[in-house]
């Protein structure tokens, strides 16, 4: 069954997409936690990063390398930026499709628990 980003990568749900190549895609939290807040997902389906394996590896690269472009793009690079992403329940994951959050736009607190 598609995943909710894979049903926004194929515009069957709005979202407002910013960046996109062959590999993977970026549009804007429907919730921001910071003035940007971009999701980047890799365009196949990979629910967790447990499920990474030597055949889809190559899909982080691609996640950090979209996510250094798109920082640039938002004018956000000098000023520094947070790649975060969840895994699993207790790591606060809620889409069952990998993502990398980037956050930006104001100085980013320290982490909690
Ligand atoms: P997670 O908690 O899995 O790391 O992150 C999932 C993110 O997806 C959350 O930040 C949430 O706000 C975002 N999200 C959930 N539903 C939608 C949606 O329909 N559209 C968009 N653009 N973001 C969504």
């Amino acid at each position: 069954m598609a995943t909710l980003f894979t049903k926004i990568i194929a515009r069957e749900i709005p979202a407002k997409i910013i960046y996109e190549n062959d590999q993977v895609c970026a549009f804007l939290d429907i919730h921001p936690q910071a003035p940007h807040h971009v999701l980047i997902v890799p365009k196949i389906e990979i629910a967790t990063l447990n499920d990474l394996t030597p055949d889809n590896i190559h899909y982080i690269s691609a996640l950090f390398l979209a996510a250094k472009h798109i920082a640039h793009d938002l004018g956000v690079a000098d000023a520094g930026y947070r790649v975060v992403m969840n895994c699993n329940k207790d790591g606060g994951q809620t889409v069952y499709h990998l993502h990398l959050h980037l956050l930006a736009g104001q100085e980013l607190g320290s982490f909690g628990v």
